[in-house]
């Protein structure tokens, strides 16, 4: 991709980026958004809009694994 800022053009991966969120106020929710560092300039590149989830379902792993030790 390119940074807005400097117009380097570097490999986005997917390690590199972050959520970042802005916060809309009282009555607006939250923005999420992607966001990669330019590794020339530093400057913060925004990606795109990232929609949040609500209610994320966590995995239940059955541990069964008491012991009943004395
Ligand atoms: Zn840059």
């Amino acid at each position: 991709m390119k940074c807005k800022i400097c117009s380097n053009e570097f490999a986005l991966s997917k390690k590199d980026t972050y959520i970042v969120f802005k916060n809309m106020g009282l009555f607006g929710a939250d923005k999420y958004y992607d966001a990669v560092n330019c590794p020339q300039c530093g400057c913060q590149n925004v990606l795109g809009e990232r929609l949040c989830e609500f209610g994320l379902k966590k995995v239940s792993e059955s541990s069964t694994n008491k012991d009943g030790e004395k």
